[in-house]
């Protein structure tokens, strides 16, 4: 853990967050400005800038939770991203995989998409 990182702080309990999922090495939850219904950010507990800071026994739960919230949401169809560094659009230093829901075309693209 690292007391500065607002990620921490969420799996600390100390910001406040929607939780979806956590085990001793995962924590998952909504992301506050989601670009669709659903947006989830899964992390490992274990605090690390970067994927390649991270232990690889705590990279391998990030991919079967982010699974299992996109079919607990029902997404059929979803991205998968995951950004590091600031040339690489990562904004929270402390490393995250999204789960962003691509809502079918008679539900819209979606917050923060053009309609078409
Ligand atoms: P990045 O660009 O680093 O890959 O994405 C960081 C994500 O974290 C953004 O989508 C942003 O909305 C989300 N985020 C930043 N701060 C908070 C927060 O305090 N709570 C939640 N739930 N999400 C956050």
């Amino acid at each position: 853990m690292a007391a500065a990182c607002i990620f921490c702080k969420i799996i600390k309990g100390e910001i406040p967050s929607m939780k979806l999922f956590e085990s001793d090495k995962t924590f998952a939850f909504l992301d506050i400005n989601p670009l669709s219904k659903g947006h989830a950010l899964v992390i490992p507990k274990h605090h690390g800038e970067k994927l390649t800071d991270i232990p690889d026994d705590s990279l391998a739960e990030l991919l079967p939770v982010a699974k299992k919230i996109a079919l607990a949401a029902g997404a059929e169809n979803f991205n998968i991203l995951q950004n590091n560094g600031r040339i690489a659009h990562q904004v929270v230093d402390h490393v995250h995989v999204h789960m962003i829901p691509k809502p079918n075309e008679t539900e819209g693209l979606g917050v923060g998409w053009p309609s078409q």
